[in-house]
């Protein structure tokens, strides 16, 4: 028998982690609620980000849920307030962390980036060993108005976090994908560490239930300084598991997208040894079956500008050649021989929202096969 389960229960209580996040304290066995601020509003008030702790009466990790950096991405919001109740609290082996905003603003707003300024809120979390140095570099002494409060979510995750999980919805019609991020390491040693993570990490992921994909390929996955955005900030820099999964219903919320991804967080809270319920199988929307791994493709482009229609539907596999849209000019005389076909087998993920696309545009995301590496070395320290 384990030290731990010869114990008393009030002793085992004991045992449980003290959690305090602004005014939000850990309380086992409950549900508890506060708030931190985020920076002070020039009109004299304070932007507060709200904290929920679900906290069980038995030891485990401690599992971070956060939502709606993109302040119009709203399913996460509704996924937090369905998964983390008094309920979850009398169940669960450690203790849930769920941030159910981290943008008020930009929610309140109904818009991707914070009332502060234009830069994409998911570019902003810590860099850590990714940072330039560069003396000169006289933005980095300043950093932005939501770099301020990304900052301090990046360091309440550091002090609790085991695990983190980050909401966000892809376009109106896209298939849920929860994301397998890029690991980079410096020299052989750290590459046994990035590889364990990343094989952790892909478990993790492939609980959650919707389609596992891989990210950007390492190059681009760099260029678009995902390794700033918040779970890759944490998983990169923390070295803690930690995704992001994009949700379809885009600026809505859709019921059946709330209920699959209700199943799909608590499936990865079983995952972590927190709940011991069965796994609860997600029939709201479709897995596509493929051999091998998949990745993130920007596919296909368009070659006019013109109006476009989809011919094909989230979830669809699709074979090269195949078309994908029509494309008309404004008056719906068709342009070229009228379709843009995709160039790659895969499967249908993103179709964007727009109907509008001008030469080089892509029309939404297929899942093409995944050859390149998901952990590989840090690309900055080869320049
Ligand atoms: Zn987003």
């Amino acid at each position: 028998m384990h030290l731990r389960d010869a114990l008393s229960p009030s002793y085992r209580v004991m045992l449980l982690k003290s959690i305090k996040i602004g005014t939000a304290r850990s309380s086992p066995g409950k549900l508890t609620y506060g708030y931190f601020d985020g920076i002070d509003l020039p009109t004299g008030t304070v932007d507060r980000l709200p904290v929920m702790i679900a906290q069980g009466t038995q030891d485990g990790p401690t599992f971070f849920l956060t939502a709606n950096v993109h302040g119009n991405e709203l399913t996460g919001v509704a996924v937090i307030h369905d998964v983390v109740t008094e309920d979850l609290a009398k169940e669960l082996k450690g203790t849930v962390v769920a941030i159910p905003t981290v943008n008020p603003s930009a929610l309140r707003l109904f818009q991707r980036t914070s009332e502060y300024g234009e830069v994409d809120p998911n570019r902003l979390f810590p860099e850590g060993k990714f940072a330039k140095k560069d003396e000169e570099d006289e933005d980095s002494k300043y950093p932005k108005p939501y770099e301020q409060i990304a900052a301090k979510i990046y360091a309440f995750i550091e002090k609790y976090g085991d695990f983190h999980l980050d909401f966000h919805n892809h376009s109106y019609r896209s298939l849920p994908y929860a994301i397998v991020d890029r690991i980079f390491y410096d020299d052989e040693e750290d590459r046994k560490v990035a590889t364990e993570l990343s094989m952790r990490q892909e478990e993790m992921v492939d609980a959650f239930g919707a389609v596992t994909m891989s990210d950007f390929p390492p190059k681009k996955y760099m260029n678009l300084k995902y390794h700033r955005s918040l779970s890759g900030s944490v998983l990169n820099n923390l070295r803690i598991p930690a995704f992001t999964v994009e949700l379809g219903g885009n600026s809505v919320i859709l019921p059946d997208i709330v209920a699959g991804s209700v199943k799909g967080t608590r499936n990865v809270l079983r995952w972590a040894g927190m709940l011991t319920t069965p796994k609860e199988k997600i029939t709201e929307w479709k897995v596509p079956k493929h051999s091998g791994r998949i990745r993130r493709f920007e596919h296909p482009r368009a070659k006019h500008s013109g109006i476009i229609r989809f011919l094909v539907n989230p979830g669809d596999k699709v074979t090269k050649g195949q078309p994908i849209a029509s494309i008309t000019d404004i008056y719906g005389r068709f342009l070229g021989d009228g379709y843009i076909r995709t160039e790659h087998d895969g499967y249908v993920t993103v179709l964007n929202s727009r109907m509008t696309v001008y030469p080089n545009d892509p029309l939404g995301e297929i899942g093409i096969a995944d050859d390149a590496d998901l952990v590989a070395p840090n690309p900055l320290l080869k320049e």
